[in-house]
């Protein structure tokens, strides 16, 4: 029989990707999300890449009776929880929104998996838990001293799931910390796609290349960095799927809780990213230098070393095939889930 794997925020961008790999892998998958952020046609599309049925639930994680009744119906055995609002700026405006949402939702999935007895998961964290860095690469033993009121949730999330996971002999859970998550299944069918105005560099280097928008801005080219611009750890999401794979491999062997980074350990600037997807695109990407956006750091990078220990996975995507891929999916997909 099939290990069953219950899937908040599955229709979403990483979530997507993972659910893809995970039907690859042979797991049963159920997805629940309230597509706030995503369509369900992408999970048609994982349908039609996989010839595998996925079940879906349309529910709200702060909902504790969508989530149980979700979550007894599917009885699974592990679960991975991307279910989140993720965008920095939204969390300072908003951030009862974001407590509600990620933190609440999170103690809402555990009590869920509690009742039914199932107590593995696999979390969606960030490095933007560690804050400043303090030193670089960034580990794991890193001090947790989050910057915005985003980041304070997800380390708020982790500490429940640790005192959980503390309390219970039988639980255990993974915290992934990812880094820059960017690109698309190589198929070109699934993809990032954001509503409105990209916050993040590459949707939008991508919506400039195909004519979507007329110039990117680059904030700042002041940093200590090897050109000034911004200097950030992208990991291409079909390793990022991979690593979901592997994370859930190990909470179902094992109890305890434990985090690993997900990132490449290799730092790129935004002017060494404009370049490689001009490259990729074979597209000019005008650029206009303006200033720091607030709150941002010059620059941070993985130390992948505990990924490779601990879950026995290392990255095998480039920065090339990281805009090729973008490219491919902004290409076929120019208004992305919108088209149909
Ligand atoms: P996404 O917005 O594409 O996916 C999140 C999914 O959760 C969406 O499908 C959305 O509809 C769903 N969702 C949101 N609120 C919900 C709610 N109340 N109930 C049920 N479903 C809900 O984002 P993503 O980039 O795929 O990120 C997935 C997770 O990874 C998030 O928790 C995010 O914070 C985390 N993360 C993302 C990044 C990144 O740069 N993309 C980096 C670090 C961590
Ligand atoms: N960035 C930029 N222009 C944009 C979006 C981002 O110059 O339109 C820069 C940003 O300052 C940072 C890097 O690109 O140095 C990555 O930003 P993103 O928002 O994608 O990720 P995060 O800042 O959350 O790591």
């Amino acid at each position: 029989m099939a290990q069953r794997i219950f899937v908040t925020g599955g229709a979403g961008f990483i979530g997507s990707h993972t659910v893809l790999a995970l039907l690859r892998a042979r797991y049963d998958v159920h997805v629940f999300d309230n597509f706030h952020n995503s369509s369900p046609r992408a999970l048609r599309r994982v349908t039609e890449l996989t010839g595998a049925p996925i079940g879906t639930t349309e529910g709200d994680v702060r909902s504790m009776r969508d989530l149980s009744a979700a979550v007894d119906a599917f009885r699974p055995d592990a679960a991975i929880h991307f279910a989140g609002l993720k965008a920095v700026g939204e969390s300072e405006a908003e951030p009862l929104e974001y407590y509600t949402t990620n933190v609440q939702g999170t103690v809402n999935l555990l009590r869920a998996m509690d009742k039914q007895g199932s107590r593995r998961m696999v979390f969606s964290s960030s490095a933007t838990v560690y804050g400043t860095p303090s030193y670089l690469p960034f580990d794991e033993a890193h001090p947790i001293n989050p910057s915005n009121t985003y980041g304070r949730t997800k380390a708020m999330a982790e500490t429940v799931i640790r005192d959980w996971c503390h309390a219970n002999g039988d639980a255990g859970a993974m915290l992934l910390r990812y880094f820059n998550p960017v690109g698309a299944d190589e198929s070109g069918r699934i993809g990032e796609d954001p509503t409105g105005r990209p916050d993040n560099l590459m949707p939008f280097i991508a919506q400039v290349a195909v004519g979507r928008r007329q110039k990117l801005s680059v904030f700042g080219d002041d940093y200590d960095t090897r050109d000034g611009t911004g200097e950030r750890d992208y990991i291409h999401v079909s390793d990022l799927a991979r690593a979901h794979v592997a994370a859930v491999e190990r909470v179902l062997e094992r109890p305890g809780c434990d985090s690993c980074n997900v990132g490449t350990g290799q730092g790129v600037t935004v002017m060494e990213m404009i370049r490689a997807f001009e490259r990729a695109s074979n597209r000019r990407v005008p650029y206009k230098v303006v200033d720091r956006r607030a709150g941002d750091l010059g620059s941070y990078y993985a130390s992948t070393e505990r990924a490779r220990d601990v879950l026995g996975w290392s990255p095998e995507m480039d920065l090339h095939e990281m805009c090729a891929s973008t490219w491919n999916w902004q290409q076929q997909n120019p208004n992305g889930y919108r088209d149909g």
